[in-house]
């Protein structure tokens, strides 16, 4: 008869990799638990954001990366632009398309492309913040990164152009202790759970992927801006865009998909 080990004696058989082995569900679950304090009972876990349990207002979210929904609706959303070289193209796709996206902008591309900047806008899309320079927040403190969003949003209304609430940090970067101050300053972030960019993917493996990928809620992200060039994201949207469609998906903005029930 073999006696039952003892979780005791397979850490001391294991040695110092028992903690290694314990702390990795502990950080995971301490990770969960520092995002869920302060967050309302809404939250059931750090990065889903359920629509149904809770009014989807800006106030009660921290982070999210997609939406609980039964509905076949995503959002598209546009990093680091606007760019006169790929926003109009990506633009003309979404308007013929009859999808609407929320563009994350940067600050000083705005003051460069304010007509852009308020093509947008007029043309039913959402204008969100993506900080002023596209700083790395690794490489800044609270109040540098709290100027970062302050000052995009500045710039987005010099160009008399209306900002939704949402922020998205430069590359997803999301230093731990800022995630309570954005939210004091009515910035909920949001990620995203699909990427349509992958540099060692073709066109076609591309579509196939995102396609594959999507989820009713999903957050959808590509680039309007940037390095490299964005030749391959303004081949592929439109493609993405009628592939969605083709399996019954609509296309929308975050603040619309928030606001789906
Ligand atoms: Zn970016």
């Amino acid at each position: 008869m073999t006696p039952r080990r003892s979780l005791t004696k397979d850490m001391k058989a294991i040695g110092g990799r028992g903690w290694l082995v314990l702390s990795l569900p502990l950080t995971l679950f301490m990770t969960i638990w520092i995002f869920a304090v302060g967050a309302t009972t809404a939250y059931t876990d750090p990065f889903h954001y359920s629509v149904e349990a809770s009014v989807a207002t800006s106030e009660s979210a921290i982070v999210f990366a997609d939406v609980r929904t039964e509905k076949r609706v995503v959002a598209m959303t546009f990093d680091d632009g606007p760019d006169p070289r790929w926003t109009p193209s990506i633009l003309d796709a979404l308007i013929e398309s009859g999808s609407t996206a929320t563009f994350f902008v940067i600050g000083r591309n705005v003051t460069a492309n304010p007509a852009i900047t308020r093509d947008l806008a007029a043309s039913g899309m959402e204008i969100a913040n993506h900080t002023q320079d596209h700083v790395d927040f690794h490489d800044a403190n609270l109040p540098e990164q709290l100027d970062q969003i302050r000052n995009c949003s500045r710039s987005i209304k010099e160009v008399g152009v209306e900002e939704a609430d949402y922020f998205r940090p430069p590359k997803g970067v999301l230093p731990f202790g800022s995630v309570q101050a954005f939210r004091q300053e009515g910035r909920p972030t949001v990620l995203w759970d699909v990427s349509v960019e992958r540099r060692d993917e073709s066109d076609d493996e591309i579509v196939e992927r995102v396609l594959a990928s999507v989820h009713p809620g999903s957050i959808i992200l590509a680039h309007d801006g940037g390095i490299p060039n964005r030749a391959k994201t303004v081949r592929v949207i439109p493609r993405i865009l009628k592939g969605l469609s083709a399996l019954g998906y609509e296309v929308v903005s975050v603040s619309e998909l928030l606001d789906t029930e």
